[in-house]
């Protein structure tokens, strides 16, 4: 079935199944092919080439397997032969059962890598006229009782290929047509066997040859079917997969500035945390709060409050490191920003370039106290290696304390926290507001 397109594709079979992802027309083939009958199923083009892909390396294996063997059990019978049979007629067989084994590993070798499909199909096919050939002749050369019965033989070996050989249904019927014709022939000048005989006797087999063949056609159809099906699975799977990971990513951002939301900040740092459980975390927690956003809101409008925030978040995610900090809306016109591995000068000179940058953008706050653009607020609180015994709940704590204690005193600046043992010259390091 489908002979020309089976055997075209397999030559650029790669020798494994790569789940590569199926495009739209081929999916769409597929379920058309699932919702037809069982019986009408015939791949072609891409799918066919995927199939073949997919299943070149078992047929290979298969093929190579069943070749090996032949061959072995050739030479066994051979040397059996000699001991047990006359001398004569095991002399006799030598000839034509050594044309068998060269025959099948020649195939075996051909059928150890994806070559191209005439190759393919003539390395088979003539592998197997050779073999059964011999199988043949060394029951016409012995002659006598073993003319029948090494031509019986012969139809065994063609069934088991058959049955066996997972390829298309056109090769498979030349096997089936070659060992019947073989079979007819080589019995009609059977000098034991009457024609009648004969023609009883092809008839026969060919009955038990050709529900053989329907029963491969059927199991071709039905190796097809898992396929589509496997496909249809591999789509859903990657639909489904899709979906989670969109779901996954509303799931941690947040709606209005597309950045992170405090749930995923959260779930981050408790994984932080536990990670870093032995050898202590360092990193510096910077609360980030607008001044007077209430304000805005009622001057301008929610709508501009809603951009503002957008443009802050902007401004506050092109102030840190993109590949290692991490930047939340932990609610409202607030901000949490975590700077790993960082000390405590590093972590002010990041909190005074957001409060800068938020600054120089000038975005407008007509009713502010504070000025008439937008302004914001740093806490900053600190964990170096040595502070074992502050929880993460405990560190935003105390950068909510320093955030309140920079609202005090004036807003539009940064307060770094500072812990009754640490030396504090001054709670307020940094940026009086400019202007
Ligand atoms: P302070 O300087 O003390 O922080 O004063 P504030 O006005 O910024 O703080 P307050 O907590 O009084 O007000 C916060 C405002 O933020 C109130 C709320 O309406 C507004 N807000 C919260 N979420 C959003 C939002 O998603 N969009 C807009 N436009 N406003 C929001
Ligand atoms: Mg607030
Ligand atoms: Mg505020």
């Amino acid at each position: 079935m489908n002979d020309a397109k089976n055997t075209s594709s397999e030559g650029s079979a790669a020798g494994s199944f790569s789940p590569r992802p199926l495009t739209a027309a081929m999916a769409n083939e597929v379920e058309r092919l699932l919702s037809g009958r069982t019986r009408d199923i015939r791949l072609t083009g891409d799918l066919l080439s995927r199939f073949d892909e997919r299943s070149w390396r078992q047929r290979s294996k298969v093929i190579r397997s069943w070749m090996t063997w032949v061959a072995f059990v050739d030479v066994l019978t051979l040397a059996l032969n000699a001991l047990l049979l006359p001398s004569d007629v095991a002399l006799a067989m030598v000839a034509p059962a050594c044309l068998l084994p060269p025959a099948a590993i020649a195939t075996a070798l051909i059928w150890r890598k994806p070559r191209a499909a005439a190759v393919q199909r003539a390395s088979l096919l003539g592998g197997m006229c050779l073999i059964l050939l011999s199988v043949a002749l060394v029951g016409v050369f012995a002659g006598g009782e073993f003319y029948e019965r090494h031509l019986t033989i012969m139809l065994f070996v063609a069934t088991s290929a058959i049955t066996i050989f997972s390829v298309p249904l056109a090769w498979t019927i030349a096997i089936a047509c070659y060992a019947l014709c073989l079979y007819f022939i080589l019995q009609w000048y059977n000098p034991l066997m009457e024609a009648g005989s004969v023609v009883a006797g092809t008839l026969f087999f060919s009955c038990g040859i050709i529900a053989t063949v329907v029963a491969r056609r059927t199991m071709n159809i039905l190796a097809q079917k898992t396929f589509l099906l496997d496909c249809r699975d591999q789509r859903r799977n990657a639909e489904l997969a899709d979906a989670n990971a969109r779901l996954e990513r509303l799931a941690r951002t947040d709606p209005l500035t597309g950045i992170a939301n405090r749930r995923w900040m959260m779930e981050t740092l408790e994984g932080l945390w536990l990670s870093g459980r032995d050898t202590g975390v360092v990193a510096a927690m910077l609360m980030c709060d607008i001044d007077h956003f209430k304000a805005l809101n009622d001057k301008l409008g929610h709508g501009e409050g809603d951009r503002c925030l957008v443009k802050v978040a902007g401004i506050i995610q092109s102030c840190v490191r993109a590949d290692r900090d991490l930047v939340s809306r932990h609610g409202g016109e607030e901000f949490l920003i975590v700077l790993p591995d960082v000390d405590e000068e590093e972590a002010v000179a990041v909190a005074t370039r957001i409060r800068e940058s938020v600054e120089a953008a000038a975005l407008p706050n007509p009713s502010s106290g504070v000025g008439p653009s937008v302004t914001l607020s740093v806490g900053v609180a600190l964990k170096s290696a040595r502070d074992t015994g502050i929880s993460l709940a405990n560190l935003q704590h105390e950068a909510d304390m320093a955030l309140y204690r920079a609202k005090e005193a004036g807003r539009n600046q940064i307060s770094v926290f500072r812990r009754q043992h640490q030396a504090a010259p001054s709670e307020q390091i940094a940026a009086r507001r400019q202007g």
